[in-house]
């Protein structure tokens, strides 16, 4: 499956203890990360990601046209609402676009554990029938 990991800059160190503890379960997928959180897992873990801009520049924007393109199968986003960020409507567009997309979204560290036990147990398997589906009717 394919996996955005993103977060906000105060929550990078949650992001990246959450990987560690759950490493075995992510390196069996295919993740991407905006450039900054992407670089510092990726130091702390050695795991790989297709990383793109760092979340100001673009990043959940190019996320988010992943999910537009039935690409993405589940986002996993720290996000800081304590502070303002510069590139807020990016990051309300991103989570609009899940909605739309009915793509799984975590916000929190407490849901993100749900989320990625659930990967673990093949709760989200439905996301390949979507996948297909949609491909099946594009051909
Ligand atoms: P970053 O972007 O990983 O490049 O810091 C995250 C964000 O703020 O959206």
């Amino acid at each position: 499956m394919n996996i955005a990991l993103i977060a906000h800059d105060k929550k990078k160190q949650d992001i990246i203890n959450f990987s560690t503890a759950y490493q075995y379960i992510l390196t069996q997928h295919t993740l991407y990360a905006t450039g900054t959180t992407g670089r510092m897992i990726s130091d702390a873990t050695g795991l790989h990601f297709h990383l793109f801009q760092s979340g100001p520049l673009g990043g959940d924007q190019q996320i988010g046209a992943m999910i537009a393109n039935n690409e993405m199968d589940m986002v996993i986003f720290f996000r800081d609402p304590l502070t303002a960020q510069p590139h807020e409507p990016d990051v309300s567009a991103l989570m609009r676009l899940c909605d739309v997309y009915q793509i799984p979204l975590a916000t929190n560290i407490a849901a993100s554990e749900i989320f990625i036990k659930g990967l673990h147990n093949g709760d989200f398997q439905w996301r390949e029938i979507v996948k297909q589906k949609e491909k099946e009717n594009k051909e």
